[in-house]
């Protein structure tokens, strides 16, 4: 492990029981509020999305929001909000995905991507993984190519990257 890896990782909190019990929850606002190592963060996944090249940024709601608008501003690309259901004002493309108990949905803008544009989608976790597929799905649906995928933390346990077959998936920490 190098020694950005650990640096990074002393900046991540662990919550047991929430938002529900067994769950150990990732509070990532102890590296929001330091500016080193937040910085860090988003250069760290702005080199992801130099490497492939990528045109447009797809963050997910709502803490990929926090990380994918930083990173579309330091490569000076576009940023994409998907949302859960019935957030976004204009026509959607929905995908729907497996929860451990139900479904959710993501959507974006029908226009927001002009087709062929490659997008690299960045989130705050990778759990399941179950969501990180259906915000590639969506980016097939709009005509876009999605080239990477990058989290600051995976739970390599749940084995979401297994599930992720469209690009490769880059993580900063992992558990
Ligand atoms: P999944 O679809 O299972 O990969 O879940 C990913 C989404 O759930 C991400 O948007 C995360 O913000 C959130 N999430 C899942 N597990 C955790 C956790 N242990 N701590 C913080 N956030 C989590």
């Amino acid at each position: 492990m190098s020694t950005q890896t650990i640096e990074l990782k002393s900046y991540i909190r662990d919550i047991p029981d929430f938002p529900k019990k067994g769950i150990i929850f990732k509070d990532i606002t102890p590296l929001l509020a330091d500016k080193d190592a937040f910085s860090r963060t988003i250069k760290q996944i702005a080199e992801v999305g130099e490497k492939y090249s990528i045109t447009k940024i797809m963050a997910i709601e709502s803490r990929g929001f926090i990380f994918g608008s930083a990173v579309a501003h330091a490569m000076n690309v576009g940023v994409i909000p998907v949302r859960k259901k019935g957030k976004l004002p204009h026509k959607t493309f929905s995908e729907t995905y497996q929860l451990e108990y139900g479904q959710d949905s993501l959507e974006m803008h029908i226009d927001a991507l002009t087709p062929g544009e490659k997008v690299l989608i960045v989130d705050d976790v990778l759990a399941t993984g179950g969501t990180a597929q259906a915000v590639a799905q969506l980016v097939k649906k709009a005509g876009g190519e999605p080239m990477a995928m990058a989290f600051v933390i995976e739970l390599n346990f749940l084995n979401g990257r297994d599930k992720i077959k469209e690009c490769p998936v880059v993580s900063l920490i992992h558990y």
